[in-house]
């Protein structure tokens, strides 16, 4: 019966003080997930390894599900542990577990064992060649097949003896937490979840913020974007999502500016608030879901309008993607169907009919002019009367 599961990461360039950081961030991440799950679970690290071991009872399906959301999870292999390590009981339990995990059909295997034990009376070449034997005899469909076998058979002789015959994909990734925090800008459209998760995926700790202008948006279209960061947070981790209420200054915009250049003034707006709260949150960085070309707004001229208000690096981790390839990882990640719901974010209530696609800095910082009289209180306000939603995983 599997009892404990190895997870195993990948270990290219995370030496010295990043491998330590990185397993203790992941022994966290993996304990944080499982404390969801039924059951009780010990969970270490070892040798470039972690260990997770059942205290009792447990589902096994809703572990490998809950581990299938910890990034820096490579691999995680299910594993019986066997208390009486007597050669003759290792191979009857071995056999048992293989019959199970592999049913009748015909495959190839090849055995590796390690003897960490040292007082254990058979030698590991010796303990591959007697467990290979009696697969052979006790499993009609097993073959040997040293060079590409498609089982691997691991045999730990330990404290107690492990074996593990299966290896199941991890999400790959950094565990979160190994890199800074950033601030996400989360709109309830299909891209910037997405963005969320990839640049989570990364070890980044994610924050973020949502413009919202009621009324012209919808309390559905906010509780959609709350729904939106509960969703990435089964990967990320809880999300602060700072709700910003923008009306008054997309009113003041369209009251005072050239309406074809509103899409990227209120854009550029809505930069320099998130950079200010991902300043005093202590964000390094913000996030977009902008890919190049998508729309109007998303033109090199436009991005550049953008940046060139931030004093923060703009990571868009979407920047090259097609539409469809961020669908399917959105449907992937499971935030498709509540992102195509369909209530208005407020972009779509103030676009003009004819937007700029190549703005000039310099015309935008014209424009903005007009709005020097009262902006920089009303954006100290937005920021100051924020909604701050703690949003954790379902
Ligand atoms: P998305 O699907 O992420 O909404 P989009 O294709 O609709 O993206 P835009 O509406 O141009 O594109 O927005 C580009 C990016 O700006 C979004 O990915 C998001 O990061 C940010 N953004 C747009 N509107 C808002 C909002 N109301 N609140 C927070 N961020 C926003
Ligand atoms: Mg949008």
């Amino acid at each position: 019966m599997v009892q404990a599961f190895l997870v195993k990461y990948a270990e290219i360039g995370i030496k010295g003080k990043n491998r330590y950081q990185f397993e203790n961030a992941l022994v966290r991440r993996v304990r944080e997930r499982l404390a969801r799950c039924e059951g009780e679970f010990l969970v270490e690290k070892e040798q470039g390894r972690v260990y997770i071991e059942a205290k009792g009872e447990f589902d096994e399906e809703e572990v490998l599900e809950g581990l299938s959301h910890v990034f820096g999870i490579a691999h995680i292999c299910p594993v019986v542990l066997i208390e009486d390590k007597s050669f003759e009981n290792v191979s009857r339990e071995l056999v048992a577990h293989m019959r199970e995990e592999i049913g009748d059909r015909p495959f190839t295997f090849k055995v590796f064992a390690k003897r960490s034990d040292k007082g254990y009376p058979i030698k590991s070449p010796e303990i591959c060649a007697r467990a290979g034997e009696c697969i052979l005899e006790q499993m009609e469909n097993a073959r040997v097949d040293v060079r590409n076998p498609e089982i691997k058979v691991y045999i730990e002789i330990r404290g107690r003896a492990y074996i593990y015959v299966s290896s199941i994909k991890g999400p790959g990734g950094m565990p979160v937490g190994t890199s800074d925090r950033s601030m996400l800008l989360l709109s309830g459209g299909i891209d910037s979840p997405v963005a969320g998760y990839m640049m989570a995926k990364r070890g980044v700790q994610i924050e973020a913020v949502y413009f919202h202008a009621p009324p012209y948006t919808s309390e559905r279209a906010k509780q959609k974007v709350v729904d939106l960061a509960r969703l990435i947070s089964e990967y990320t981790g809880p999300v602060r999502l700072h709700i910003v209420n923008f009306t008054d200054i997309q009113l003041y915009i369209y009251d005072q500016c050239p309406h074809d250049e509103l899409t990227v003034i209120m854009r550029r707006y809505m930069m320099r608030i998130a950079e200010k709260i991902a300043r005093e949150r202590r964000c390094l960085s913000l996030i977009t879901g902008e890919s190049v070309g998508q729309v109007a707004s998303q033109t090199m001229q436009s991005l550049a309008a953008t940046d060139a208000v931030c004093g923060m690096p703009v990571f868009r981790p979407l920047i090259a993607f097609d539409k469809n390839d961020i669908i399917e990882l959105a449907e992937k990640i499971n935030t498709f169907e509540t992102s195509i719901q369909p209530f208005e974010d407020c972009c779509t209530i103030f676009v003009a009919k004819h937007p700029v696609t190549k703005p000039s800095i310099g015309k935008m910082e014209e424009s903005e002019k007009k709005l020097a009289e009262k902006i920089a209180d009303m954006m100290a306000k937005a920021i100051e009367e924020r909604e701050t939603i703690y949003v954790r995983p379902e």
